[in-house]
């Protein structure tokens, strides 16, 4: 996934960034509101993690101008606010959740896999996509039963594309879901990881929309 981390305080900020990181997730740190806007308005991202007391603009204010704008990437607030006055006002602002710091990077991590279920309407945590089962808590991946083997890479491409059966990804859109701002990307290494994951899953898994990017077609569940 691509995140969004939203946060001042630098040893939280690096802390929680290398467990994204770890995780196989994209993530982009902001110190401040104003840059959490316009990263916001420049970019898509599948998640927000967003702390409240910020220079600039407070945290609320980002979240608010966001739903003001219809922007409803799932957000969950990181604060040290544990006073219910101020998780009622982020609740109600648009949030998906909170969590109070200090907090468990599983726990986080679990909140995020909640948040993204509900954000893209399944219920079940795993998805199941014909023959292929993918775990997003685990990372794990199978076909027809038999575990396949996925760089963290390749996984992140696959679970794109599996959130969202039919819809086409352009090759832009999942280079900032594997890398966020900055990082350093090889002219071919989307269509490296489709290739090795047409290998492994089968020819057919996904698909190539010519010159709008790539798909997995829904099946009749999905
Ligand atoms: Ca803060």
């Amino acid at each position: 996934m691509r995140v969004l981390l939203v946060e001042d305080d630098p040893m939280i900020a690096e802390a929680v960034r290398t467990a994204l990181l770890q995780d196989g997730h994209a993530a982009d740190l902001v110190g401040d509101g104003m840059a959490a806007t316009t990263a916001l308005r420049t970019s898509r991202f599948d998640i927000v993690l967003l702390d409240l007391g910020l220079p600039r603009k407070d945290g609320l204010g980002v979240l608010r101008e966001m739903r003001a704008r219809h922007d409803a990437t799932p957000v969950i607030i990181l604060t040290a606010r544990d006073d219910v006055p101020s998780r009622i006002a982020g609740l109600d602002s648009g949030a998906d959740d909170y969590l109070v710091k200090p907090f468990d990077l599983d726990e986080l991590a679990a909140r995020m896999r909640s948040a993204m279920r509900r954000s893209t309407g399944r219920s079940s945590p795993v998805i199941e996509h014909g023959a292929i089962r993918l775990d997003p808590a685990t990372h794990e991946v199978s076909l027809d039963g038999q575990p396949v083997n996925l760089s963290a890479r390749e996984y992140a491409v696959l679970e794109a594309l599996l959130q969202r059966p039919g819809m086409v990804l352009s090759r832009a859109a999942l280079e900032d879901r594997l890398y966020g701002f900055g990082g350093t990307i090889e002219s071919n290494a989307v269509e490296v990881y489709i290739h090795a994951l047409r290998r492994k899953l089968g020819a057919d898994t996904i698909r190539t929309q010519r010159g709008a990017g790539y798909f997995i077609p829904r099946t009749p569940e999905s």
